[in-house]
Formats: structure tokens, C-alpha cells, sequence
């Protein structure tokens, strides 16, 4: 195994951010110097200029995800390939149970897509979509057995994915006990439908009505409920997934101010796109910017607040919810009918980039962009410390990042399975510039050296934030 120094950059941590040689050991990290106390004899790495972060842990990513009627468009090998070039070294996705169908099952199909075709570390999440007596007995050995410790179930989506108020205090007080997580698409779903069909019936089809009958109301209720229904399970962990909204964040905050385990992610399309510019596009463009929770109004304050809820902690975690699907054959499903359109963006490869540009622009610390992108993903998720940080002892999966460099995002440039960008033309004052994983250089400048198979499953612990 080869030993490597990376050398003259400034390491950047959720503690600080100083000048440091890092020592690579076959996989791992073998030491931090003070700048030039490392050997002398071994092949280095310039990092003059850089910054030297932990490598990027996306925690909530859909490849190949079957969803209305279509997949999402990234497979493992493809997905994982992007976010290597964006400087995510781990994704966390999420493997899928569907009605009628064993936990055990859903997990094996999802083990089956991901063997030998990952660039990239991955580990999974378990969605309950068809919760019944046997997935209480799953989660129990999932979590003993599988290194997976935390289960997805939605408040959305009737007649998919969709678990009721009953089902989902029962799976809270089955992770009470065997200590796992539970993630929550906090959105009322049955009310959506009905808004969804009024909508229709009165014709309006368009892709902008997919936002605007998912209104903010139905993910704060859905939040509150889930908050609540978790108080009843002995505080039982939560995780939000994907907040997007003021008032949704309003209860996840009180909640924290009690004390209460609950936890929440915001995504990149929250902080930056809206119903109106992105989702209110002419024509069927908006499509493109279909996802569930939908982009948020312009004129009221969803972003602002979600950027000071990254600051206060309030969010923990910036994950993307990558779920892309083409525009051709795929979003277009949904011409004539907003419903119809699979739900979903892709941006694996830009939320490094994306929630730097947070700190060029004054919004978030340096040391912050490293924990909400890296550090906390891992702790959340039972990654930690083999994830998620520079030291010894923790996988050599590290990012050298370029503040003077530039990234244009584009369909052009983008390596993603998509046949256009959601953040097209983005410009980013920064850049990848050089990504490792567990010891193996996989870009450099442009250059790609990784292969698929190079990732490898990770199993999880439990969550570093529980006692
Ligand atoms: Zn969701
Ligand atoms: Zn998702």
C-alpha cells in the first residue's frame, strides 16, 4: 500500500480551520503534521492554496429509484461516478420496501443494483413503504445484522410509499427500543391528493401546480404531527427530511428547544430555486424542478430562514434528495398532467460546490460548510469517525478544494445521467480540485482515475447524536 503527503494546505474542520501536512497510509489517515514535520521520502500531493476537507457524505440519494412508472436515471455507477467529482466520497440511499413486498427482500434487490458498481462508499437507509408485522421484526435485524439504522416512511404519497398515523407510531416505538432512526417525508399526503384533483379538474395541468398544491401549510402540519406522534413514542429519534419550509422549520426549532431528538436536512434546491423562477418556467420547463417537498414562493422568507437555520443548527444536514430523471421520455410524462411527472432533481455533483458558494457569499462559516456537508451527515448516520473527518485512524477519503478556482454548472460539463441541469449555468466561486477515497485518488484537476466497484458498502451505526 502506498503512503502519501499532502502537503502546504489549510485542513478544515467543524473545529477550525488550520495550516497542516496530512499523512495517507494505504486506505487511512496516518497522522496530521505541523506544516513540513511530515517524512520527507514520500510521494506528495501540492495542496498550496487549497483547502483539505473530509470527503463529502451525501446521507439521502435515489439512484436508480423506481418512481411513477420510470427510474431515476442514475444508476450506482453513474451516480456515484458524478459525486465523486463533486467531492462526495460516501452517499447514504435508500433502499426500498414496497407494499407487499418482505423488508429483506427490498434490501437484498438494493445490495444487488449497488455491488461492484459503485464508485464511491455507500451505505443505505431502508424505506418502510408497505409497514406491516414483519417489518417491525426487519428493523430490529437490520439494525443488529445489516449496519442499517434508520428507516424512511412517508406521510405522502397514498397508495405508494404512504404509512398512516398508526403504522408510524409503531415503527417509532420499534426504533425507540432497538435505537434507531426514523426519517420522515413529513408532507399530508391525503390532503395533497385532494388539492392535486381539484386542481386538475379545474385545468390547471401545468407544471407550477404541483408547488402550488403542496403548500407550505400540509408540510408544517405534517412536521408538527410527526414531532408529535414521536413525543408519544418516548421520543423516539425524528430526522425531516428535505424541509423546505419557514413554518416547517418553526416546529422542528421548538421541538429542539425543548430538547426533544429531532433533526432535520434541507436539500440545495431549497436555499437557492424557487416556485416561481424555477417550477413557474414557460411551457413544461418547470418539470425539470418538480420534487417533493416543492420549491417555496420567491417573496416569502423560505430561504433566508433555511440559510440561519444551517447556521443555528436548527438544519443539521445539507443532503440533495438526488432523484433525477431525463426531461425526454421521462418528466415527460407528465405533459398535460402536473401529477404525472416523476418527482425529483439531481444534483450529487454540485452540493459541495453549492454550499460553498454559502460561504462565499457570507451565509455560512468555512468550518460549518465542512460539518453540514461532511462531519454531521456521518455522526447522524453511524459513519463516524471512520466518516467525515481528517484524523488519523478515519478513512483517507479527503477533498482538496480550491477557492480560487471556478465551476460552471452545466448539462455540457455535468456527469450525471441527465439530459439537462437543474443548475444550469451556476457559477460557483470554487472548486474541486482534487477528490481521494480511502487512499485511492479518483480526480485530479479534470482527470478522472476512479473506477466503478472501487466503492464499497459501509455498515452503519447507530447515531453519534443519541445517548
Ligand atoms: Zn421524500
Ligand atoms: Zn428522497
Amino acid at each position: 500500500m502506498s503512503v502519501l503527503l499532502i502537503k502546504g494546505g489549510t485542513v478544515v474542520g467543524p473545529t477550525g480551520a488550520t495550516p497542516a501536512d496530512v499523512l495517507v497510509d494505504g486506505e487511512t489517515i496516518a497522522a496530521i503534521f505541523a506544516p513540513g514535520r511530515g517524512p520527507q521520502d514520500v510521494e506528495t500531493i501540492d495542496a498550496t492554496g487549497k483547502y483539505v476537507i473530509p470527503g463529502g457524505v451525501d446521507a439521502h440519494t435515489h439512484m436508480e429509484l423506481p418512481f411513477g412508472g420510470t427510474f431515476a436515471s442514475d444508476t450506482f455507477d453513474t451516480g456515484t461516478r458524478a459525486a465523486a467529482f463533486g467531492g462526495t466520497t460516501t452517499i447514504v440511499d435508500f433502499a426500498v420496501q414496497r407494499t407487499g413486498e418482505v423488508v429483506q427482500d427490498g434490501l437484498a434487490a438494493w445490495h444487488a443494483k449497488a455491488a461492484g458498481n459503485c464508485h464511491v462508499d455507500y451505505a443505505f437507509h431502508m424505506i418502510l413503504g408497505g409497514f406491516n408485522e414483519d417489518s417491525l421484526k426487519a428493523m430490529d435485524q437490520l439494525v443488529t445484522t445489516e449496519g442499517i439504522t434508520s428507516f424512511k416512511l412517508f406521510m405522502a404519497y397514498p397508495g405508494v410509499f404512504y404509512s398512516d398515523d398508526g403504522q408510524i407510531l409503531r415503527a417509532m416505538q420499534r426504533a425507540r427500543e432497538n435505537g434507531s432512526m426514523i426519517m420522515m417525508h413529513a408532507e399530508n399526503g391525503p390532503a395533497i391528493d385532494v388539492l392535486v384533483q381539484q386542481a386538475l379538474a379545474r385545468g390547471e395541468t401545468d407544471p407550477i401546480h404541483h408547488g402550488i398544491t403542496r403548500p407550505e401549510a400540509l408540510e408544517a402540519e405534517a412536521t408538527s404531527r410527526a414531532i408529535w406522534l414521536a413525543s408519544v413514542a418516548a421520543d423516539c429519534p425524528l430526522y425531516i427530511v428535505h424541509l423546505s419550509a419557514s413554518k416547517a422549520l418553526e416546529q422542528v426549532a421548538a421541538a429542539r428547544d425543548l430538547g426533544r431528538n429531532v433533526f432535520a436536512e434541507t436539500c440545495p434546491q431549497y436555499l437557492y430555486l424557487t416556485l416561481e423562477d424555477q417550477l413557474g418556467a414557460p411551457g413544461f420547463e418547470g418539470a425539470k424542478w418538480v420534487c417533493s417537498t416543492p420549491l417555496r414562493p420567491r417573496d416569502e422568507p423560505h430561504r433566508a430562514d433555511l440559510w440561519r437555520g444551517l447556521r443555528t443548527n436548527d438544519l443539521a444536514v445539507v443532503s440533495t434528495d438526488h432523484c433525477p430523471f431525463c426531461f425526454k421520455d421521462q418528466k415527460e410524462l407528465g405533459v398535460g398532467d402536473f401529477s404525472k411527472i416523476p418527482n425529483g432533481i439531481g444534483s450529487v455533483e454540485h452540493r459541495v460546490d453549492l454550499l460553498y458558494q454559502g460561504v462565499v457569499d457570507g451565509k455560512l462559516s468555512l468550518q460549518r460548510w465542512v460539518e453540514t456537508v461532511a462531519t454531521t451527515p456521518a455522526r447522524m448516520f453511524g459513519l463516524y469517525p471512520r466518516k467525515g473527518v481528517i484524523a488519523p485512524g478515519s478513512d483517507a477519503d479527503i477533498v482538496l478544494y480550491d477557492p480560487a478556482g471556478r465551476t460552471r454548472i452545466s448539462v455540457d460539463t455535468h456527469h450525471m445521467n441527465m439530459d439537462h441541469s437543474a443548475w444550469e449555468g451556476y457559477e460557483i466561486a470554487g472548486k474541486v480540485d482534487t477528490v481521494i477515497s480511502r487512499g485511492t485518488v479518483l480526480v485530479s484537476g479534470d482527470t478522472y482515475h476512479g473506477r466503478a466497484g472501487h466503492g464499497r458498502y459501509v455498515p452503519r451505526g447507530l447515531s453519534d447524536y443519541l445517548v
